[in-house]
């Protein structure tokens, strides 16, 4: 992969998360996934947990000011330097023209900006029924993926299993609607610069890589 520096856009349940594991295990590009870091934040009890908790079960944004403030330090940090799958940010407009002036005083460069397009139909069912290895982080689902064994990890042999406490029914309609008002305008942003790639999103995981691959390769 010739490019380093890649933004993944697309609405909850769309695959973003599942993607960026598969192009860090292949490429070693690292996964920055916002939606991660302030889970991590809210599971050590920290300040920013306590701030972001209800604001995330609620299905709404963090502000654009915590977020923006949280990904510039992440930015700076020796490990990303040469390159970072941006999963979950930015999710609005000013966080895009944030980010471009950030880059742009740090001399860093979007190779790619990857749109994966799922219809908002297919999303209820992809994000109600997913849970994950709480060991590994494995994920699975009720309809699409069980585990070969039932109740045990495929991957690590983990006996634990949860679901995001935002994965249910009513906060998935509140997501899609923060996606669809303040998110999906980005999709003009990125196009209007000249570096976003639609990735068919309604096909099977090893498909939608292979597409993304194909964009990146290219
Ligand atoms: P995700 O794991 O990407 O689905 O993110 C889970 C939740 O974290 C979102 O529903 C938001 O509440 C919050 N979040 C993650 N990234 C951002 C962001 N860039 N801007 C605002 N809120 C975010």
């Amino acid at each position: 992969m010739k490019v380093k520096k890649i933004i993944l856009i697309g609405p909850p349940g769309g695959g973003k998360g599942t993607q960026a594991k598969h192009l860090e295990a292949e490429y070693g590009t690292i996964q920055l996934s916002t939606g991660d870091i302030l889970r991590e934040a809210i599971s050590s009890g920290s300040d920013l947990g306590k701030k972001v908790k209800d604001i995330i079960e609620g299905g709404g944004l963090v502000s654009d000011e915590i977020m923006i403030g949280l990904i510039k330090e992440r930015l700076l940090s020796n490990d990303v330097k040469s390159g970072f799958i941006l999963d979950g940010f930015p999710r609005t407009i000013s966080q895009a023209s944030a980010l471009n002036d950030f880059l742009e005083e740090n001399s860093m460069k979007l190779d790619a900006v990857l749109e994966i397009n799922v219809p908002d139909e297919l999303l209820i069912e992809r994000i109600t029924g997913r849970f994950s290895c709480d060991n590994c982080g494995q994920g699975y689902h009720d309809s699409f993926k069980l585990p070969k064994l039932e109740g045990i990890c495929d991957e690590c042999g983990g006996t634990v299993f949860t679901r995001r406490k935002d994965d249910n029914k009513e906060t998935v309609k509140t997501r899609l609607e923060a996606y669809n008002k303040q998110t999906s305008p980005l999709i003009s942003f990125y196009k209007k610069i000249g570096i976003l790639s639609v990735i068919d999103g309604n096909q099977d995981i090893k498909l939608v890589t292979k597409c993304i691959k194909e964009v990146l390769d290219a």
